[in-house]
């Protein structure tokens, strides 16, 4: 991030510190702020994962240098771990169902990385099932495993919350975030919890998506074109933690992809799906502690934009929503 006035020996220095932004469009009296993500050398929230995690698996011994990182992924964590991998002497290879973008996989090769695809109708649990039998094949092989890696949410909570907490003067109100892994919210949400018990949490998931169901809320499972968050099988999560959610916000495609062409719009901000869908629900737990209807330690919500839209150009997201491809 720009913030580094000093030279700097390592792309992967630069990961983190992005910027705090307020968010307008939302009720004056409980301003809503959120990270901009694609500040990261990847271009991507998940750059500190993919540091974060290889460092701690190098660490533990989980893997040696020259070794390879195997990981079932969307796309961005595979960006971010192969940054990571090119820099700390690793190899990488990502298992990715077909239907993710393009521009994600392009840049994984550029980085270096081989990517293998599953077909898109088997879902994650299939390119998760996929890593596994890859790393069993090789030698000095390792998959992070980021939906179950407790590093994943150990680095949100090392370094994005604390970032946060800082620039706020600790003065926040509510967590939004959308879940894909979970693995930023629940680092946000334990970290905040820690520094006020009340804090307000909120998970957001596109229609369609089952995360509600955890906290026992009715969902009804459908497909949804947002990207990066959401799921269709609870199962392959082991880092939601139900007792760290107040709530789990449901934003519909439609409201995400409206709200993507908003923020361009009027707001200057090139950002893509999760990010709209997170911005929806921002606003929405800020107008509820307006209004009173939520008791938040203050007067503050804060969310993450996690990615850019020029990721997505090819799926139509400045589109109209019929013609987004999601
Ligand atoms: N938005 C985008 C674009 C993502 O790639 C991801 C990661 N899958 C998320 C949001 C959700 O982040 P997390 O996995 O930490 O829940």
């Amino acid at each position: 991030m720009t913030t580094h006035r000093e030279p700097l020996d390592s792309v992967l220095e630069t990961i983190g510190e992005t910027p705090l932004v307020r968010v307008h469009d939302t009720p004056d009296e409980v301003p809503v702020y959120t990270k901009l993500e694609s500040f990261n050398p990847g271009a991507s929230i998940k750059d500190r994962i993919g540091k974060y995690m290889l460092e701690g698996m190098l660490e533990q011994g989980d893997v040696e240098p020259g070794g390879t990182i195997i990981e079932p992924t969307a796309g961005n964590t595979g960006i971010g771990i192969a940054v990571a991998a090119g820099q700390l002497n690793l190899n990488a290879v990502f298992v990715v169902p077909e239907r993710f973008s393009v521009e994600k996989q392009t840049l994984m090769r550029a980085l270096g990385a081989d990517v293998v695809n599953t077909p898109s109708e088997d879902g994650m649990s299939r390119a998760i099932d996929r890593a596994q039998e890859l790393a069993e094949e090789l030698d000095n092989a390792a998959v992070p495993q980021q939906f179950s890696n407790p590093l994943n949410a150990e680095a949100h909570y090392e370094m994005t919350a604390p970032e946060i907490y800082d620039a706020l003067d600790d003065q926040v109100g509510a967590l939004v975030a959308g879940v894909g892994t979970a693995g930023t919210l629940m680092g946000m949400a334990r970290y905040g919890r820690e520094q006020h018990a009340d804090t307000h949490v909120v998970a957001v998931e596109p229609e369609g998506s089952l995360y509600g169901t955890l906290l026992g809320e009715e969902r009804e499972e459908d497909e949804y074109k947002t990207e990066g968050i959401g799921t269709h099988d609870t199962s392959t999560n082991q880092l939601f933690e139900p007792e760290l959610v107040d709530y789990v916000h449901a934003v519909p495609d439609r409201d995400s992809h409206a709200e993507v062409q908003r923020l361009a719009a009027e707001e200057g901000h090139l950002v893509a799906s999760s990010a709209g869908a997170n911005a929806i629900a921002a606003k929405r737990v800020a107008e509820r502690i307006r209004d009173g209807e939520i008791d938040a330690p203050y007067d503050s919500v804060v969310t993450v934009f996690p990615d850019s839209s020029e990721r997505y150009l090819s799926k139509g997201i400045y589109e109209s929503f019929d013609a987004w491809e999601g």
